[in-house]
């Protein structure tokens, strides 16, 4: 079982995400989703504006 979704868009602004570091870019709003383990938190509030 391997169904993880990838996830290809920012589901604030629906632009497309960029892996960097430790976490996914959004490359429209900028907005950084930390990535737990490899996978990313998905979640608005919790995400963070990368600079
Ligand atoms: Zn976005």
């Amino acid at each position: 079982m391997n169904n993880l979704p990838s996830i290809q868009s920012c589901p604030k602004c629906k632009g497309g995400l960029e892996e960097q570091e430790n976490s996914l870019i959004c490359r429209r709003c900028r907005t950084r989703y930390s990535l737990n383990h490899g996978i990313p938190i998905m979640i608005v509030d919790s995400a963070e504006k990368a600079s």
